[in-house]
Protein backbone atom coordinates (compact mmCIF):
# COMPACT_ATOMS: atom_id res chain seq x y z
CA UNK A 1 0.00 0.00 0.00
CA UNK A 2 1.62 3.09 -0.60
CA UNK A 3 1.07 6.39 1.68
CA UNK A 4 -2.56 7.70 1.04
CA UNK A 5 -2.98 10.90 -0.85
CA UNK A 6 -6.84 12.15 -0.94
CA UNK A 7 -7.50 13.82 -3.74
CA UNK A 8 -8.57 17.56 -3.80
CA UNK A 9 -11.93 18.18 -2.48
CA UNK A 10 -14.79 18.61 -4.97
CA UNK A 11 -17.17 21.49 -5.32
CA UNK A 12 -20.15 21.19 -3.20
CA UNK A 13 -22.27 19.31 -5.68
CA UNK A 14 -26.33 19.39 -5.40
CA UNK A 15 -28.75 18.58 -2.50
CA UNK A 16 -29.25 15.04 -3.05
CA UNK A 17 -27.73 12.03 -1.99
CA UNK A 18 -25.13 11.46 -4.26
CA UNK A 19 -23.96 14.92 -4.35
CA UNK A 20 -23.76 14.91 -0.67
CA UNK A 21 -21.09 11.55 -1.17
CA UNK A 22 -19.37 13.27 -3.83
CA UNK A 23 -18.85 16.37 -1.49
CA UNK A 24 -17.71 13.85 1.50
CA UNK A 25 -15.69 11.71 -0.32
CA UNK A 26 -11.88 12.18 -0.34
CA UNK A 27 -12.25 15.30 1.78
CA UNK A 28 -9.83 15.03 4.71
CA UNK A 29 -11.03 16.06 8.19
CA UNK A 30 -8.20 17.66 10.50
CA UNK A 31 -8.12 15.58 13.86
CA UNK A 32 -5.15 16.17 16.22
CA UNK A 33 -2.20 17.62 15.13
CA UNK A 34 -1.54 15.83 12.07
CA UNK A 35 -4.40 13.38 11.85
CA UNK A 36 -7.24 13.42 9.16
CA UNK A 37 -10.60 11.10 8.23
CA UNK A 38 -11.35 11.03 4.81
CA UNK A 39 -14.75 8.64 3.45
CA UNK A 40 -13.22 7.31 0.26
CA UNK A 41 -16.40 5.32 -0.30
CA UNK A 42 -20.11 4.78 1.18
CA UNK A 43 -22.79 2.40 0.52
CA UNK A 44 -26.14 2.79 1.57
CA UNK A 45 -28.43 5.86 3.19
CA UNK A 46 -31.39 5.95 5.50
CA UNK A 47 -33.25 4.41 3.21
CA UNK A 48 -31.05 1.29 3.14
CA UNK A 49 -31.67 0.37 6.54
CA UNK A 50 -35.54 0.83 6.14
CA UNK A 51 -35.64 -1.29 2.46
CA UNK A 52 -34.18 -4.26 4.45
CA UNK A 53 -36.28 -3.93 7.76
CA UNK A 54 -39.48 -3.95 5.33
CA UNK A 55 -37.67 -6.99 3.37
CA UNK A 56 -37.76 -9.17 6.91
CA UNK A 57 -40.78 -7.19 8.51
CA UNK A 58 -43.07 -7.49 5.01
CA UNK A 59 -45.17 -4.76 3.87
CA UNK A 60 -46.68 -4.18 6.91
CA UNK A 61 -44.38 -2.29 8.25
CA UNK A 62 -45.21 0.53 5.61
CA UNK A 63 -48.63 0.98 6.74
CA UNK A 64 -48.21 1.31 10.81
CA UNK A 65 -44.31 3.64 10.46
CA UNK A 66 -43.04 6.40 8.57
CA UNK A 67 -38.88 5.50 7.42
CA UNK A 68 -38.40 7.74 10.73
CA UNK A 69 -40.29 5.55 13.02
CA UNK A 70 -39.33 2.56 11.73
CA UNK A 71 -35.68 3.55 11.88
CA UNK A 72 -35.62 4.65 15.39
CA UNK A 73 -37.96 1.31 16.38
CA UNK A 74 -34.64 -0.68 14.93
CA UNK A 75 -32.15 1.09 17.01
CA UNK A 76 -34.39 1.26 20.07
CA UNK A 77 -34.94 -2.75 20.33
CA UNK A 78 -31.48 -3.37 18.87
CA UNK A 79 -32.81 -4.62 15.60
CA UNK A 80 -29.03 -4.90 13.87
CA UNK A 81 -28.97 -6.70 10.80
CA UNK A 82 -30.87 -3.35 8.77
CA UNK A 83 -27.71 -1.40 9.46
CA UNK A 84 -25.57 -4.13 8.23
CA UNK A 85 -26.80 -3.37 4.77
CA UNK A 86 -24.75 -0.32 4.66
CA UNK A 87 -20.92 0.30 4.78
CA UNK A 88 -18.27 2.48 5.28
CA UNK A 89 -15.19 2.60 3.87
CA UNK A 90 -12.37 5.53 5.07
CA UNK A 91 -8.52 6.75 4.68
CA UNK A 92 -7.30 7.47 8.23
CA UNK A 93 -4.06 9.18 9.54
CA UNK A 94 -3.99 8.28 13.47
CA UNK A 95 -0.97 8.54 15.93
CA UNK A 96 0.06 4.46 16.74
CA UNK A 97 -0.77 4.55 20.52
CA UNK A 98 -4.38 5.52 19.04
CA UNK A 99 -4.77 3.15 16.49
CA UNK A 100 -3.61 0.58 18.83
CA UNK A 101 -7.27 0.98 20.76
CA UNK A 102 -8.88 1.52 17.29
CA UNK A 103 -7.77 -1.45 15.68
CA UNK A 104 -9.28 -3.83 18.79
CA UNK A 105 -12.58 -3.34 17.12
CA UNK A 106 -12.16 -6.58 15.07
CA UNK A 107 -15.62 -6.35 13.12
CA UNK A 108 -13.75 -3.56 10.44
CA UNK A 109 -11.06 -4.64 7.20
CA UNK A 110 -7.92 -2.99 7.57
CA UNK A 111 -5.19 -2.11 5.48
CA UNK A 112 -2.51 -0.47 7.15
CA UNK A 113 0.76 1.25 5.47
CA UNK A 114 3.77 -0.89 6.20
CA UNK A 115 6.91 0.17 7.78
CA UNK A 116 8.35 -2.80 6.89
CA UNK A 117 7.34 -2.08 2.91
CA UNK A 118 7.96 2.00 3.36
CA UNK A 119 9.34 4.34 5.05
CA UNK A 120 7.35 5.20 8.39
CA UNK A 121 5.46 8.45 7.77
CA UNK A 122 7.65 11.35 9.25
CA UNK A 123 5.16 13.22 11.52
CA UNK A 124 4.53 12.29 15.19
CA UNK A 125 1.74 13.91 17.15
CA UNK A 126 3.19 16.76 19.49
CA UNK A 127 1.64 17.36 22.58
CA UNK A 128 1.16 21.72 22.78
CA UNK A 129 2.34 23.43 26.17
CA UNK A 130 -1.71 23.02 27.52
CA UNK A 131 -2.57 19.84 26.24
CA UNK A 132 -1.07 18.30 28.86
CA UNK A 133 -3.60 16.46 30.63
CA UNK A 134 -3.05 15.06 34.67
CA UNK A 135 -3.66 11.47 36.14
CA UNK A 136 -7.28 11.49 37.34
CA UNK A 137 -7.50 10.47 41.15
CA UNK A 138 -10.76 8.55 41.06
CA UNK A 139 -10.16 6.57 37.62
CA UNK A 140 -7.13 4.58 36.90
CA UNK A 141 -7.71 4.88 33.20
CA UNK A 142 -8.48 8.48 32.86
CA UNK A 143 -7.29 11.85 32.95
CA UNK A 144 -8.51 14.85 35.00
CA UNK A 145 -7.83 18.33 34.31
CA UNK A 146 -4.63 20.03 32.25
CA UNK A 147 -1.33 21.23 33.79
CA UNK A 148 -0.72 24.68 33.72
CA UNK A 149 1.09 25.69 30.67
CA UNK A 150 4.31 26.67 32.17
CA UNK A 151 4.75 23.12 33.12
CA UNK A 152 3.45 22.01 30.09
CA UNK A 153 6.16 23.83 27.90
CA UNK A 154 9.00 22.10 29.45
CA UNK A 155 7.12 18.87 28.86
CA UNK A 156 6.58 19.79 24.95
CA UNK A 157 10.10 20.71 24.99
CA UNK A 158 11.05 17.33 26.02
CA UNK A 159 8.83 15.67 23.66
CA UNK A 160 10.51 17.51 20.79
CA UNK A 161 13.63 16.49 21.35
CA UNK A 162 12.94 12.97 21.86
CA UNK A 163 10.82 12.47 18.78
CA UNK A 164 13.39 14.59 17.27
CA UNK A 165 15.93 11.95 18.86
CA UNK A 166 14.00 8.95 17.52
CA UNK A 167 13.28 9.88 14.27
CA UNK A 168 17.18 10.75 13.76
CA UNK A 169 18.39 6.97 14.67
CA UNK A 170 15.81 5.66 12.94
CA UNK A 171 17.45 7.60 9.58
CA UNK A 172 20.93 6.53 10.89
CA UNK A 173 19.95 2.90 10.50
CA UNK A 174 18.06 3.15 7.21
CA UNK A 175 21.68 4.94 6.06
CA UNK A 176 23.80 1.89 7.47
CA UNK A 177 21.69 -0.46 5.60
CA UNK A 178 19.46 -1.97 8.04
CA UNK A 179 16.53 -3.40 7.42
CA UNK A 180 13.02 -0.57 7.71
CA UNK A 181 11.54 -3.77 9.86
CA UNK A 182 13.61 -3.46 12.25
CA UNK A 183 15.14 0.30 11.88
CA UNK A 184 11.84 1.17 12.82
CA UNK A 185 11.65 -0.44 16.28
CA UNK A 186 12.61 2.53 18.64
CA UNK A 187 10.26 4.80 16.72
CA UNK A 188 7.93 6.60 19.55
CA UNK A 189 4.13 5.38 19.15
CA UNK A 190 3.28 9.16 17.98
CA UNK A 191 4.45 8.44 14.72
CA UNK A 192 1.60 8.79 12.74
CA UNK A 193 0.16 5.68 10.62
CA UNK A 194 -2.25 5.57 8.11
CA UNK A 195 -4.78 2.68 6.66
CA UNK A 196 -7.92 1.95 5.26
CA UNK A 197 -10.94 1.09 7.63
CA UNK A 198 -14.19 -0.32 5.75
CA UNK A 199 -16.82 -0.99 8.80
CA UNK A 200 -20.52 -1.50 8.30
CA UNK A 201 -23.24 1.08 9.57
CA UNK A 202 -23.64 -1.33 12.64
CA UNK A 203 -20.33 -1.78 13.75
CA UNK A 204 -19.63 1.64 13.30
CA UNK A 205 -22.28 2.95 15.39
CA UNK A 206 -21.01 0.45 17.53
CA UNK A 207 -17.18 1.76 17.61
CA UNK A 208 -19.15 5.59 17.94
CA UNK A 209 -20.98 4.57 20.69
CA UNK A 210 -17.82 3.21 22.78
CA UNK A 211 -15.28 5.86 21.49
CA UNK A 212 -17.16 8.64 21.52
CA UNK A 213 -18.08 8.14 25.44
CA UNK A 214 -16.44 10.23 28.13
CA UNK A 215 -14.74 7.11 29.46
CA UNK A 216 -12.41 6.93 25.71
CA UNK A 217 -8.75 8.69 25.20
CA UNK A 218 -9.32 11.96 24.44
CA UNK A 219 -7.44 11.11 21.18
CA UNK A 220 -9.58 8.76 19.92
CA UNK A 221 -12.65 10.35 21.16
CA UNK A 222 -11.67 13.30 18.60
CA UNK A 223 -11.60 10.79 15.45
CA UNK A 224 -14.78 9.31 16.26
CA UNK A 225 -16.46 12.58 17.23
CA UNK A 226 -15.34 13.48 13.45
CA UNK A 227 -16.04 10.20 11.66
CA UNK A 228 -19.80 10.77 13.40
CA UNK A 229 -20.19 14.68 13.08
CA UNK A 230 -18.88 15.07 10.16
CA UNK A 231 -19.36 11.86 7.62
CA UNK A 232 -22.29 9.28 9.59
CA UNK A 233 -24.27 12.52 10.66
CA UNK A 234 -25.05 13.81 6.85
CA UNK A 235 -24.91 10.97 5.24
CA UNK A 236 -27.37 8.70 7.69
CA UNK A 237 -29.64 11.54 9.57
CA UNK A 238 -32.19 9.68 10.97
CA UNK A 239 -30.28 6.47 12.12
CA UNK A 240 -27.74 9.17 13.35
CA UNK A 241 -31.01 10.89 15.52
CA UNK A 242 -31.86 7.45 16.66
CA UNK A 243 -28.55 6.50 17.90
CA UNK A 244 -27.89 10.06 19.68
CA UNK A 245 -31.45 9.29 21.37
CA UNK A 246 -31.13 5.98 21.95
CA UNK A 247 -27.52 5.06 22.77
CA UNK A 248 -25.42 8.47 23.12
CA UNK A 249 -27.52 10.60 25.26
CA UNK A 250 -29.84 7.19 26.81
CA UNK A 251 -29.29 6.23 30.14
CA UNK A 252 -29.31 2.64 31.32
CA UNK A 253 -30.72 1.60 34.75
CA UNK A 254 -29.96 -1.42 36.55
CA UNK A 255 -32.49 -3.42 38.39
CA UNK A 256 -30.32 -2.34 41.11
CA UNK A 257 -30.75 1.72 40.29
CA UNK A 258 -34.54 1.11 39.86
CA UNK A 259 -34.99 -0.93 42.70
CA UNK A 260 -33.06 2.09 44.55
CA UNK A 261 -34.81 5.20 42.70
CA UNK A 262 -38.26 3.43 43.89
CA UNK A 263 -36.97 3.74 47.85
CA UNK A 264 -35.53 6.99 47.23
CA UNK A 265 -38.97 8.43 46.09
CA UNK A 266 -40.80 6.58 48.93
CA UNK A 267 -38.40 7.72 51.27
CA UNK A 268 -38.24 11.40 50.48
CA UNK A 269 -41.67 11.41 50.25
CA UNK A 270 -43.41 14.51 51.43
CA UNK A 271 -39.76 16.75 51.15
CA UNK A 272 -39.71 16.25 47.37
CA UNK A 273 -37.07 15.51 44.81
CA UNK A 274 -33.75 16.27 44.86
CA UNK A 275 -32.92 14.09 47.27
CA UNK A 276 -29.62 14.79 49.14
CA UNK A 277 -26.90 12.84 48.80
CA UNK A 278 -27.46 11.47 52.59
CA UNK A 279 -31.02 10.53 51.67
CA UNK A 280 -28.76 8.10 48.25
CA UNK A 281 -26.39 7.07 50.57
CA UNK A 282 -29.45 5.96 53.08
CA UNK A 283 -30.97 3.87 50.56
CA UNK A 284 -28.47 2.78 48.70
CA UNK A 285 -28.34 -1.04 47.37
CA UNK A 286 -27.40 -3.36 50.46
CA UNK A 287 -24.67 -5.25 48.81
CA UNK A 288 -23.03 -1.25 48.11
CA UNK A 289 -23.28 -0.59 52.02
CA UNK A 290 -19.71 -0.85 53.61
CA UNK A 291 -18.02 -0.29 50.76
CA UNK A 292 -15.36 2.54 50.97
CA UNK A 293 -15.08 3.05 47.09
CA UNK A 294 -17.59 1.41 44.47
CA UNK A 295 -17.61 2.56 41.14
CA UNK A 296 -21.35 0.69 40.85
CA UNK A 297 -22.30 2.88 43.46
CA UNK A 298 -20.48 6.36 41.81
CA UNK A 299 -22.30 5.40 38.36
CA UNK A 300 -25.64 5.11 40.27
CA UNK A 301 -24.91 8.49 41.78
CA UNK A 302 -23.83 10.69 38.83
CA UNK A 303 -27.52 9.25 36.71
CA UNK A 304 -29.56 10.39 39.23
CA UNK A 305 -27.70 13.30 39.40
CA UNK A 306 -28.24 13.83 35.80
CA UNK A 307 -31.95 12.87 36.22
CA UNK A 308 -31.98 15.87 38.68
CA UNK A 309 -33.40 12.95 41.62
CA UNK A 310 -30.02 13.72 43.51
CA UNK A 311 -28.75 16.73 43.77
CA UNK A 312 -25.07 17.32 43.84
CA UNK A 313 -24.31 20.36 45.92
CA UNK A 314 -26.29 19.02 48.78
CA UNK A 315 -24.76 16.71 50.90
C1 LIG B 1 -13.07 3.04 27.47
C2 LIG B 1 -12.42 1.75 27.01
C3 LIG B 1 -11.42 1.18 27.78
C4 LIG B 1 -10.80 -0.01 27.36
N1 LIG B 1 -9.82 -0.56 28.12
C5 LIG B 1 -9.21 -1.69 27.71
C6 LIG B 1 -8.15 -2.28 28.47
O1 LIG B 1 -7.75 -1.76 29.52
N2 LIG B 1 -7.55 -3.41 28.00
C7 LIG B 1 -7.96 -4.01 26.83
O2 LIG B 1 -7.40 -5.05 26.46
N3 LIG B 1 -8.97 -3.49 26.10
C8 LIG B 1 -9.59 -2.36 26.50
N4 LIG B 1 -10.60 -1.81 25.74
C9 LIG B 1 -10.96 -2.49 24.47
C10 LIG B 1 -12.28 -3.26 24.62
O3 LIG B 1 -12.17 -4.30 25.56
C11 LIG B 1 -12.70 -3.83 23.26
O4 LIG B 1 -11.72 -4.72 22.81
C12 LIG B 1 -12.86 -2.75 22.20
O5 LIG B 1 -13.61 -1.67 22.70
C13 LIG B 1 -13.58 -3.34 21.00
O6 LIG B 1 -14.91 -3.58 21.36
P1 LIG B 1 -15.71 -4.82 20.79
O7 LIG B 1 -14.98 -6.10 21.04
O8 LIG B 1 -17.10 -4.74 21.34
O9 LIG B 1 -15.74 -4.43 19.24
P2 LIG B 1 -15.58 -5.37 17.96
O10 LIG B 1 -14.29 -6.09 17.97
O11 LIG B 1 -15.87 -4.50 16.77
O12 LIG B 1 -16.71 -6.42 18.10
C14 LIG B 1 -18.08 -6.01 18.05
C15 LIG B 1 -18.89 -7.09 18.72
O13 LIG B 1 -18.75 -8.30 17.97
C16 LIG B 1 -18.70 -9.41 18.84
N5 LIG B 1 -17.41 -10.10 18.69
C17 LIG B 1 -16.37 -9.70 17.90
N6 LIG B 1 -15.38 -10.61 17.95
C18 LIG B 1 -15.80 -11.57 18.79
C19 LIG B 1 -15.22 -12.78 19.28
N7 LIG B 1 -14.03 -13.19 18.90
N8 LIG B 1 -15.93 -13.51 20.15
C20 LIG B 1 -17.15 -13.12 20.55
N9 LIG B 1 -17.76 -12.00 20.14
C21 LIG B 1 -17.09 -11.24 19.26
C22 LIG B 1 -18.88 -8.86 20.25
O14 LIG B 1 -20.23 -8.86 20.57
C23 LIG B 1 -18.43 -7.43 20.13
O15 LIG B 1 -18.97 -6.56 21.09
C24 LIG B 1 -11.23 -0.64 26.15
C25 LIG B 1 -12.25 -0.06 25.39
C26 LIG B 1 -12.84 1.12 25.81
C27 LIG B 1 -13.94 1.72 24.96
Amino acid sequence: MTHADPAPVPAPAANDRSGLLESLRWRKFPVLDDGFVALVDSMGDDGSVVQAARVSYGEGTRKVSDDRQLIRYLLRHAHTTPFEMAELKFVVRVPMDCWRQWIRHRTASVNEYSTRYSLAIDSMQATHDDEWRSQAANNRQGSAGYLPRDAGHKLSQSETELQSLARRVYEERLEAGIAREQARKDLPLATYTEAYWKINLHNLLHFLALRMDSHAQLEIRRYAETIGQEIVKPLFPLVWEAFIDYRVEAIRLTRLDQELIRRLAKQAGGRGMPATQADFMAVQDPSWKGLERCRERDECLLKLVNLGLVNPSNP
